[in-house]
């Protein structure tokens, strides 16, 4: 759909942000609104949504990278879809303004916002971080950090001091959380399989590290499968340092809060994440953590009351638990709730637009948490339910494998998979991503080749006519 900046003909739905939650309301309000009953505008700097919770098999191997994400125009067609960042929201004059990745930003005008503009990775003041650390948040990052620890096998393979290639097969993962267990996991199994390929590489030489804060990982499930998954990484021969802050990392040299100090060549961060910080150039009413203050009906409330026109939920908003769970009473930043709320976002939205009132309260209780381990492994709590190894595993592959959006995706996920257990764990790696042009580059640069001596002597010859010519000139000029 062509993009109408301010147009007055029908309302404007502003979604921000296309990722699950954004997503998933504008396909839904594209089913539920009249053809011409308003305009659906998506605007995300990617053209893709992207589903988070397949990164780590991504990242292994397991899923190709294009798969686990959702093209926006293909599934969004009765929408605007743009691809830029807000980067200001003016909610009392009901407009954003947009920067597109090439040309001038502009404004655009609204009737209702949707933001769903997600989370950032959480960092902290540690020395090195940002200029060592790669987050784990992005397809691009699953397929980097695929390629990079795949490469460092190659690197290590030839390094010949020792020191070196310790520094290059030792992978630093902080934080423990659903994420970071997952990542970690997920990319030790890869590389443990991998490094079998190499004579003169054993699954001795690689150094996983996990650094956890908390004295236990993964708070989303109980306390006796937080202690098996450590359990089950440690016989993996994962270190896990529990109770243990990273205090600097500058130059890759890692100091931990116990006093340990070591070189290593790779540093994931995924100590949690942050309501995205664009919400603090609006004027719409933020918590002291940076989420939009939303109620249980997703619309979006200040100390005075609903701010009219303004809908939140997913990682960038505070709307309160009613199931009773919750950190402080409000929803937890993750996939199970996004998904379920932008239905009632949707119908919420429609019913506004309608002139009803009778909004629809958003409550979930949660239905528990499956968590992939590598290929085979993983861990699962439903309620008292309890499963680990490859029950788990299953349980994980069927729900994730269910819950990506769209059949058209379902499909290739799932093929993916019945691929990999037929033909066995995709351990090819990309090199040069970053830089493609590096090969013609150096092919433009390099020196000319050094002639064959038939066509130095060829040369010669060709050049005898002109030479003699050259000498009966000079011989003239001399004469006269
Ligand atoms: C590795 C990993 C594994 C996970 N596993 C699970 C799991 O197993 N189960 C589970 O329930 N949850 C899981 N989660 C969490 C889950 O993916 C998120 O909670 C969920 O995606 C939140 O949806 P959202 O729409 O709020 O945010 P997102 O899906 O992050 O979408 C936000 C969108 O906003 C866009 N955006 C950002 N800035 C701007 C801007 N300025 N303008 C416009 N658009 C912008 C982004 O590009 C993105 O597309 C996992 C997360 C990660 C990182």
């Amino acid at each position: 759909m062509a993009l109408i900046r301010n147009s007055t003909l029908r309302p404007r739905i502003l979604v921000v942000g296309g990722g699950y939650l954004g997503f998933v309301t504008a396909r839904r309000l594209q089913k539920s609104l009249d053809r011409g009953e308003a305009t659906i505008t998506v605007v995300d700097p990617n053209p893709y949504m992207t589903y988070q919770p397949l990164l780590p098999e991504v990242a292994a191997g397991s899923i190709e990278p294009r798969h686990a994400v959702i093209p926006l125009r293909r599934h969004l067609r009765r929408s605007e879809v743009v691809t830029g960042k807000v980067t200001r929201i003016s909610h009392a004059d009901r407009h954003a303004v947009i920067e597109p990745e090439l040309g001038e930003p502009f404004e655009l005008d609204y009737d209702h916002i949707v933001l769903a503009s997600g989370s950032v990775p959480r960092t902290l003041p540690i020395p090195g971080l940002a200029e060592e650390a790669i987050s784990f948040k992005r397809i691009e990052e699953a397929v980097a950090l695929r390629d990079r620890i795949l490469s460092r096998l190659d690197d290590a393979a030839v390094i010949e001091d020792d020191a070196e290639r310790r520094k290059a097969l030792t992978f630093v993962f902080v934080g423990g959380g659903f994420a970071g267990i997952e990542s970690l996991a997920e990319l030790e199994d890869m590389a443990r399989q991998a490094v079998a390929r190499y004579d003169t590489l054993t699954e001795a030489d690689l150094r996983f590290v996990l650094i956890e804060a908390m004295a236990r990982v993964m708070p989303e499930v109980g306390e006796a499968q937080a202690r098996w998954v450590v359990e089950s990484l440690r016989a993996r021969g994962v270190d896990v340092y529990l109770e243990t802050f990273l205090q600097d990392c500058t130059n890759k040299h890692i100091k931990l809060s116990n006093g340990e100090e070591f070189d290593a060549d790779t540093i994931v961060w995924n100590a949690g994440v942050k309501a995205n910080p664009l919400l603090i150039d609006s004027d719409l009413p933020l918590d002291d953590r940076g989420r939009i203050r939303a109620r249980a009906d997703l619309r979006v409330e200040d100390d005075n009351g609903v701010v009219e026109g303004a809908w939140a939920a997913g990682d960038n908003a505070a709307v309160p638990d009613l199931s009773g769970g919750g950190v402080g009473g409000f929803c937890v930043p993750n996939a199970q709730h996004a998904v379920r709320q932008a239905p009632v976002l949707a119908g919420n939205i429609t019913k506004a637009l309608r002139g009803g009132s009778d909004f629809v309260q958003y409550s979930h209780k949660s239905i528990g948490t499956v968590a992939g381990l590598g290929v085979y492994k993983g861990v699962a709590q439903i309620g008292s339910f309890e499963a680990r190894g490859i029950l788990a595993w299953a349980m994980h592959r069927g729900y994730h494998g269910m819950a990506v959006p769209t059949i058209e995706r379902k499909v290739r996920v799932f093929a993916n998979w019945f691929l990999g257990i037929l033909l066995g764990r995709d351990d090819s790696q990309l090199v040069d991503l970053a830089e493609p042009r590096k090969a013609f580059a150096e092919a433009a640069d390099s020196k000319p080749l050094p002639k064959k001596p038939e066509a130095k002597a060829a040369e010669a010859k060709k050049s005898e006519p002109k030479k003699a010519e050259a000498k009966v000139k000079e011989a003239a000029a001399r004469a006269s």
